[in-house]
């Protein structure tokens, strides 16, 4: 019995992990336009982050391009201490969701740093790296699979009853209760499509279930109806607490509480502080909130441009 079960065990996580590998190429060119090929160094060791000191963010006077006659960043350099939130706004084609994809290290800087708890990340795995943030994108794409597998794809090897606690704190428990076949229910382009609130909430569970140190959310306000989207955000709120968080956020009210708040327009960082510090300044972020006010606080592009165009 024993030894029939041993092989039968090994190549069911033989599977699994196979399946996982071919997701992540999957996600991996979801989050990419391009995909370019980054090599951990020889002596990589892996990133270590211990609850006592956090992981704390730093990118520290970066210059970046995706191509060599077009600068996208431009000596953009700031902190998020360990266990805070900072908000990133600015006109789409800014700049914001580069930082989000640097941070990943799917390109790597042409100068300054970026680290995580102190360490380059040019010197870590880039396999710890990934393991270490959860993100929530802008468009969450779904596996051609069960919403089972959609969620427990946050970590390998999930228990049921773990899935099932995440998905009741993603507020979507009861919802995939009401489906034909609950949570093996298949999910994605050829299976039963989901509302852009329904994939969000999925991307919450997925991330719950990660448990990541570091936390980036590229707020899709154009998927989602505002009573959702209130909803998503006091559940991100609640993720986001005591973990590092980067939100790219459209619509300010949205971040009025974050710890900080970084403006970035044509590639640099042209003011930063608090919401009230930025009001008090009187420039590009209060104009932009005063056109949010005036405008029912219900625009979700911030420059009127079409929700496709963001990346
Ligand atoms: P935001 O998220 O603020 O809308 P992005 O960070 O996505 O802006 O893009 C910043 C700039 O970088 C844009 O001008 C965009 O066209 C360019 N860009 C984004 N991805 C790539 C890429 N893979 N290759 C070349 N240019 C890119
Ligand atoms: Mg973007």
């Amino acid at each position: 019995m024993l030894q029939l079960y041993m092989p039968l065990n090994f190549l069911g996580v033989l599977y699994r992990e196979i399946k996982q590998s071919l997701a992540d190429i999957e996600k991996l060119f979801s989050l990419l336009d391009q995909n370019q090929d980054i090599a951990d160094s020889a002596d990589a060791k892996p990133l270590l982050i211990t609850a006592q000191n956090g992981a704390e963010i730093r990118f520290a006077h970066v210059n970046f391009s995706y191509e060599s006659n077009r600068q996208i960043l431009f000596d953009v350099d700031f902190t998020i201490p360990a266990g805070t939130t900072t908000a990133v706004v600015g006109h789409s084609g800014s700049g914001k969701s580069t930082l989000s994809r640097l941070l990943f290290r799917f390109y790597d800087i042409q100068s300054g740093c970026i680290s995580i708890a102190g360490q380059d990340l040019r010197g870590v795995t880039q396999s710890s790296v990934r393991a270490a943030i959860g993100i929530v994108p802008q468009d969450t794409v779904l596996f051609n699979d069960t919403i089972e597998y959609n969620i427990a794809y946050g970590k390998p090897g999930a228990t049921k009853d773990e899935i099932i606690a995440v998905a009741r704190a993603a507020y979507i428990h009861e919802f995939i209760e009401t489906l034909p076949d609950g949570y093996n229910t298949m999910v994605g382009e050829r299976g039963l499509k989901l509302s852009g609130g329904e994939k969000q909430r999925v991307a919450i569970a997925r991330t719950l279930l990660k448990n990541p140190s570091i936390l980036i959310f590229d707020e899709a306000t154009s998927a989602l109806d505002s009573r959702s989207e209130q909803m998503i955000q006091a559940q991100l709120k609640e993720i986001a607490r005591s973990r590092t968080s980067l939100v790219i956020a459209h619509r300010l009210s949205t971040i009025v509480d974050a710890g900080q708040i970084l403006v970035m327009d044509k590639g640099r960082l042209i003011e930063r502080g608090t919401h009230q510090d930025l009001l008090a300044q009187q420039g590009a972020y209060a104009q932009m909130w005063e056109r949010q006010q005036s405008s029912g606080n219900d625009v979700s592009e911030e420059d009127g441009s079409t929700p496709s165009a963001q990346s």
